[in-house]
C-alpha cells in the first residue's frame, strides 16, 4: 500500500506525506535498555523473553563486562511455552532471588518481549503482585519492548509512560514547574539544567538518575519533550494534568534555540534575559557547525525509517548544513509532536510514514544519495554497492542534543563521507 496525502493542504508547495506498509528492518524496543540502564542508575531491566532477546541485549550492550550488570533476560524455556510450568511462580522466584542478591536495585522493570506477548504472560499483573511483595525495598514496574509492530525507540517511550502514573503528585498550590522529558546523556542534562537556570527556570528531568528522585507532576507542570518519539509518555503525563509545551527538538543550534525559547515563552521569560542566557552557547554551536558545513553542503541524504529522529535530523541538516534530504522515512509520524519540525522541513523533501523496505531500497538505489541513514542490517549491503551509510542507532547512543553537541552531531554525518573518500583514493 502506498498513498500520499498533503500535510499542509492550504500552503503553496505543500509537503506531501506518503504512507507505506510492508516489510520492516528495525531493532525492537529492547534496544532502549542499552541507554536507559545507564541513565537510571539504581534500576534493573529484567526481560522476560527468549534466547534471541538475550543475544540482542548482549551484543547491543556488550560494554557491561566490567560492571555489575543492570539488565538480564529471564529466558522462557520450552516447558514454559508449552504451559507445563507455572510462569508466575518462576518469575516470582527469579525476582526474589535477584532482589536478595542485589540490594542496590531500587526500581525493577519487567520488560515484555515477543515470546511473552505471544504466550500472553500478564506482566502488568505480575508487576502489581511483585510490587506488593517487595515495596518499599524496591518498586516493580512493567512495560513492553516487544518487536511486534514496534520500533526501537518505542522501548523508551513505553518505559517512561510506565513510570508516569506513579510519579509523586505535585501539590495543587505549587508554582508552575518545567519538566524535561526524555533520556538524555548526563552531560547534556547538566548543560540544559545550567542553561535553564541562566534563563531563570528550575528544570527537572524525567527519567531522573535515581529511582527515589523521580520528579513530581501535576496540573502546574509544563513539560517539554527532548525526544520526538515519546507520544505515549506525553499522553500519560497529560493524564496526570501536566501540559505539553510544543516545540522543535534540541538538535543543532537552531533546534536548541527554538526548544529553549518555547520553554522560556511558556514561563514568560523576558526576551533580553533569554537572549543573554543563550548567546554564549549559540556562538559556540555556530562556530563548531561552520567547520562541517563546507564538507556537507549540497550533499544528498536518504533516511530509512528507524529511530523517529529522522524529521528533526533532516531539518537540522537542511537548514544548518545545507544538505538536501531527498527522502525521509519515519516509522510513525506524530503530527502534533512534530508540528514545529514539519513547518521547517524543505517542501521538496519526500516524506514517508511507515516502512516498505523493498520500495525504499529501490528508491535509494535509484537516487544514489551521498549518505544513507539506516539500520545495521541494511548498511553492509548498501556499502557494498558503493553507498556511504550511517547507522541510525548510533544517534541514540551518542550525546547529540544541545549547543555543545551541535558540532559532534554534524561530525557524525561527515565521518562516513570521509571514510568513503579515503577508500576511493
Ligand atoms: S523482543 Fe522480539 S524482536 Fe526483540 S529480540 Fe526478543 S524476540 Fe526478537
Amino acid at each position: 500500500m502506498n498513498e500520499a496525502v498533503p500535510l499542509r493542504p492550504s500552503a503553496p508547495g505543500a509537503l506531501l506525506v506518503h504512507h507505506e506498509r510492508g516489510q520492516r528492518e528495525v531493532f525492537c524496543g529492547l534496544a532502549g535498555i542499552v541507554w536507559l540502564h545507564r541513565k537510571i542508575q539504581d534500576a534493573f531491566f529484567l526481560v522476560v523473553g527468549s534466547r534471541t532477546c538475550a543475544h540482542l541485549l548482549q551484543s547491543a550492550a556488550g560494554v557491561m563486562i566490567f560492571a555489575e550488570p543492570r539488565f538480564a533476560t529471564a529466558i522462557l524455556e520450552e516447558r514454559d511455552l508449552a504451559g507445563i510450568a507455572d510462569i508466575n511462580d518462576e518469575l516470582d522466584g527469579v525476582v526474589s532471588r535477584l532482589l536478595e542478591r542485589r540490594p542496590d536495585i531500587k526500581l525493577l522493570f519487567l520488560v515484555g518481549s515477543c515470546p511473552s506477548e505471544v504466550i500472553k504472560i500478564d506482566l502488568v499483573r505480575a508487576a502489581y503482585r511483585l510490587n506488593r511483595a517487595h515495596a518499599p525495598r524496591a518498586r516493580v514496574v512493567s512495560y513492553s519492548g516487544s518487536g511486534i509492530e514496534t520500533t526501537f525507540t518505542e522501548g523508551e517511550d513505553a518505559c517512561l509512560a510506565a513510570l508516569a502514573p506513579d510519579l509523586p503528585a505535585e501539590p495543587a498550590t505549587a508554582a508552575p514547574s518545567l519538566l524535561v522529558v526524555g533520556a538524555l546523556a548526563d552531560v547534556v542534562e547538566d548543560q540544559f539544567a545550567a542553561t535553564f537556570r541562566e534563563i531563570g527556570i528550575d528544570a527537572r528531568f524525567l527519567p531522573a538518575r535515581r529511582a527515589d528522585a523521580m520528579p513530581a507532576v501535576g496540573p502546574n507542570t509544563k513539560f517539554i519533550l527532548a525526544q520526538p518519539f515519546l507520544a505515549e509518555t506525553a499522553r500519560a503525563l497529560e493524564l496526570r494534568g501536566a501540559r505539553r509545551i510544543s516545540a522543535a527538538y534540541p538538535l543543532g543550534c537552531e533546534g536548541t534555540t527554538l526548544w529553549l525559547k518555547a520553554a522560556a515563552d511558556a514561563f514568560d521569560v523576558p526576551a533580553a534575559r533569554f537572549d543573554a542566557a543563550v548567546a554564549p552557547g549559540r556562538a559556540r554551536a555556530e562556530k563548531s557547525l561552520a567547520r562541517y558545513k563546507a564538507q556537507l553542503s549540497g550533499k544528498t541524504i536518504f533516511f530509512f525509517p528507524d529511530s523517529q529522529l529522522e524529521i528533526p535530523l533532516a531539518r537540522f541538516l537542511a537548514r544548518e548544513l545545507d544538505m538536501q534530504p531527498i527522502d525521509v522515512s519515519t516509522p510513525y509520524l506524530h503530527q502534533q509532536l512534530l508540528a514545529e519540525e514539519l513547518a521547517l522541513l524543505p517542501t521538496e523533501t519526500r516524506l514517508n510514514e511507515g516502512s516498505d523496505v523493498d520500495r525504499q531500497l529501490d528508491r535509494c538505489r535509484a537516487a544514489r544519495p551521498d549518505l544513507t541513514v539506516c539500520g545495521l542490517g541494511l548498511a553492509n549491503p548498501l556499502e557494498s554497492e558503493g553507498l556511504a551509510t550511517k547507522w541510525a542507532i548510533e544517534l541514540l547512543f551518542t550525546p547529540i542534543q544541545g549547543y555543545d553537541q551541535a558540532g559532534d552531531l554534524a561530525e557524525l554525518f561527515t565521518r562516513p563521507l570521509t571514510r568513503r573518500s579515503r577508500l576511493e583514493v
